[in-house]
Order: structure tokens, then sequence, then C-alpha cells
């Protein structure tokens, strides 16, 4: 650990990033104190930490657990209204996430990679487009890696690329990544961070530490954000969809460029939609700061058909063409998926009713010719359907029987999407079983 002065830590909350942060804290000797409301003492994690020489608190959160405790590692999905941490803020006890942690760790590069959307789309496609570039590289982060675990493997020649939640964000103080990416900030998750104000400043806390020598990668189209980046000491590389740059990374309609130099064909990309454009943009302008070549870009956009459920190309089955969604739990994602495709569409939709209306999806419904509804808001979507005069409209019962039903009503030429609108829970556990019935109702087809 490099750079960490304090001897006494309470970690709270003991997912799986808490159990690395009190691992890797022990092994440098410091006293560690873990606490989880939701553990028990007899669960393996919280045996072998006590074997390991931790205190152990679990099954509630006492105040008690703040005394003498000089810094605090907080599981990012705690909420900062938490007695303890609102006692600790009046304490001023610092509050960190492992991300903190995982930095002092890192002797190799960072790039780091945040925003509202397209986080996951984005750290895929740089950590590919490094490894096509024969460039060493790990990924981690919000993407579902403990980055302490990627951290301390990490070799000196190495670049970890971490997937950054505004929530991780919150708690860095020293992190300084070498490449920093900023995607967009759109309103979200105000429940936790109170105001826009302060979700803004959480997502600007990724390039708080950076200085000149430092690269920040930026989103030009995104106001908020041009506005956010005027502070940064970083060295400013723009990207935009919309306008010529000559410092950073853009396209016309033939090309991606980076700077002045033309990295390859647009029309060779194999992912689709608008928005994947911006993330395209971004990964090129990291990956080249890091090292990338044409080549290895180029490799993997040719290929790359996008991260699992989200606008993923499955397959081509008799000329229709089937994509798998299934991330799409709002009408802003549906949206963005409709725009994508300019074919004749079949919209498979439909899942938990959380009593919201659709009619915002009607602008984007000119080229659905059918929809295939499912789930508990069906016939919201069929009333929907009916207001923007599509005149085929199916329900069924589940997503394999929509695959079936699209597939028997399309004609070659046919895009068919499933981008529900809604979350899976009235009927799938998580939205990733639900895109996984999608994906093996394609496949039964051939
Ligand atoms: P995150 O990791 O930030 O949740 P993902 O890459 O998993 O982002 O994409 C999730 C969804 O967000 C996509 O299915 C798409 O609907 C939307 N999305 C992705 N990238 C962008 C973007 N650059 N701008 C707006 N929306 C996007």
């Amino acid at each position: 650990l490099n750079d960490f002065p304090f001897s006494h830590a309470l970690v709270l909350g003991l997912a799986k990033s808490g159990t690395a942060a009190a691992k890797v804290l022990l092994a440098n000797d410091k006293k560690v104190r873990v606490n989880d409301r939701n553990a028990t003492k007899e669960d393996e994690v919280v045996m072998q930490l006590q074997a390991l020489g931790a205190e152990v608190i679990v099954g509630e959160h006492p105040l008690e657990v703040l005394d003498d405790i000089e810094i605090i590692v907080k599981n990012p999905g705690i909420p900062y209204e938490n007695p303890i941490i609102v006692e600790a803020e009046r304490r001023n006890i610092p509050i960190i996430t492992e991300i903190e942690i995982a930095y002092s760790l890192v002797e190799g590069s960072i790039i780091g990679i945040t925003g509202s959307n397209g986080k996951t789309t984005t750290t895929t496609l740089v950590t590919e487009m490094l490894e096509k570039s024969n460039q060493p590289v790990k990924v981690a982060g919000n993407i579902g890696i403990v980055a302490i675990d990627a951290a301390q493997s990490l070799k000196k020649e190495e670049t970890l690329v971490l997937e950054l939640s505004s929530f991780q964000l919150l708690g860095i103080n020293k992190f300084r990544p070498k490449i920093a990416v900023l995607l967009n900030i759109f309103e979200a998750h105000l429940d936790y961070h109170k105001t826009m104000e302060h979700y803004v400043q959480a997502k600007c806390n990724i390039f708080k530490q950076q200085t000149s020598d430092d690269y920040l990668v930026y989103n030009a189209d995104d106001p908020v954000i041009t506005d956010a980046v005027r502070h940064a000491k970083a060295l400013l590389i723009p990207f935009s969809t919309k306008r010529n740059l000559e410092n950073g990374a853009w396209i016309d309609d033939e090309w991606i460029y980076f700077k002045d130099e033309k990295v390859m064909k647009l029309n060779e990309v194999v992912l689709v939609g608008d928005h994947n454009i911006e993330n395209i943009l971004a990964a090129v302008a990291a990956a080249k700061l890091d090292g990338a070549t044409n080549e290895g870009i180029r490799k993997v956009l040719t290929t790359f058909s996008g991260v699992k459920h989200r606008l993923q190309y499955i397959d081509t089955i008799d000329g229709r063409l089937f994509y798998n969604d299934s991330k799409a739990t709002n009408l802003l994602a549906t949206q963005k998926a409709l725009t994508a495709f300019k074919q004749p569409t079949i919209l498979l939709a439909g899942g938990l009713d959380r009593g919201n209306e659709f009619t915002d999806l009607l602008p984007y419904l000119s080229s659905v010719k059918a929809m295939v509804l499912f789930g508990q808001t069906k016939g919201k979507l069929q009333e929907l359907g009916h207001q923007a005069g599509i005149e085929t409209m199916e329900l069924v019962e589940n997503v394999d029987e929509a695959v079936k039903k699209a597939y028997a009503i399309s004609n070659a030429g046919d895009v068919i999407l499933l981008s529900p609108s809604c979350a899976s829970w009235d009927q799938y556990r998580t939205f990733e079983e639900r895109g996984d019935m999608f994906i093996q109702a394609v496949h039964k087809l051939v």
C-alpha cells in the first residue's frame, strides 16, 4: 500500500469488495474492524476475516463501530444517510471506497471510465482495443470485477481499465487515472445524490487529482460536461459525433478520426446505434492515448457486436436480424434502440408494471411494423401500439413465445428486437435471465 497513512480502518459492508479491502489492509499490518448488518458470525467470509485478525461486528450497525477509527472503507451501495456515515462525517473521519485502496496498490497506469450511460460498453471496447493491439491490460471496477483484486496482480507495464460508478467516485481522494473518460451526464440516481450538482461533482471527482501529465477524454457534445471540464488540469481530449475536432476523436460520413488521422471506415463498424458511436469515439481516444494501433481498433470494431444484453446482435436467420436489448428496462433505452434501425422492426416488449405510461415511445415507433408483447404491461403497450397505428399486435406469455411469434409474422429484411422498456421482475429474476431466454429462443429457430 503506497501512501496510506492510516492504521485503524473500519470496513463497512462485506460484499466482495469489502472483503478484498479488509484482506489487503490486514496483509499490510493495519488494524481492521469490519461491520455488516446482514452478515452473521457463521458466514464463511466473516470467519475467514476473523481468523486473519479482523475485529468483527455483524447483525447491527451500532455507533460504537466508529470508536478509534481513522478511516472508513464504505461499500458504494451504503447511502450517506446511514447513521454511521452521518456520524462519521460529523467526526471528520475520511470515507473511501475500494477504488482508493486499489489505486494505492497500482504501479501501472489506470484508465478510469465514467458516465451515466455507456460505461460497460466503453470499458469493454477500450480493453479489447488494447488487447488486440498487444498491449498488456486488465479490466475491473463496476463491470463486476473487484478493483483491488485486479490491482494486486497488475504488473508495472500493464494498464488497468476501470469502470467507475458515481457511487464509487464519491469515495476517492488521491485516485489519479492517467487517462480519465467522461462519457455523459444525465439526471440519474438523484435518490442517492440528492441534487444534480452533487451528482455532477461525484462524476468530476474522476479528474480532480489529474495533472498536466494526464489526459481527460470528454464528450464535447454534452453541455454539462463541457462546462465542468473547464476546471480540469489534465490535457483535454474531446470527442464529438457532430463536428470535426483537430485535437480529439470525431467522425465524418465515411471515417472515424483521431486528431488528423483516419482510424477506420465507419461502415465497417458492427455495433449499431448513435449512442454507441459516442462510446466508440471515447474508446478510440482513450485506447490511442494508451498505445492502441489502428489495426487493433479495427479488429475490435469489425467484430464486436455489443456487450451482452445491450443492443447485442445475435444472429441473422432467413434474412431476419435478431437483437437482444434486455438491459433496456426503461423508456429511454428503448428509444435509443429504436433509433438505431431504419429497417422494418418487430418490437418485443413488456414486463414489470411500475405504474408509468409509455406515451414517450410514440415518436419512436415509425419503423415498428408489429409489436409482440408480454408481462404485466402488455395491455398498456398494446394501447400505445393502437395509438401509433401499428396493425399487428400480438400478446404472448413470455419471451420464448414472443420470439416464435415474431419469427412467424416476419419477412426477410426485418429487425426482430427485444427491448422491453420495463424491468423483468414480474417474470424473470434478472434482465440477464430474460435476455438469455431470447438468445436461446433465437438459436432454437435454426
Ligand atoms: P452502463 O454501464 O453505464 O450502464 P452500458 O454500456 O451497460 O452502460 O449501456 C446500458 C444502456 O445505456 C444501453 O443499452 C443503452 O440503452 C444506453 N447507452 C449506452 N451508451 C450510451 C450513451 N453513450 N449515451 C446514452 N445512452 C447510452
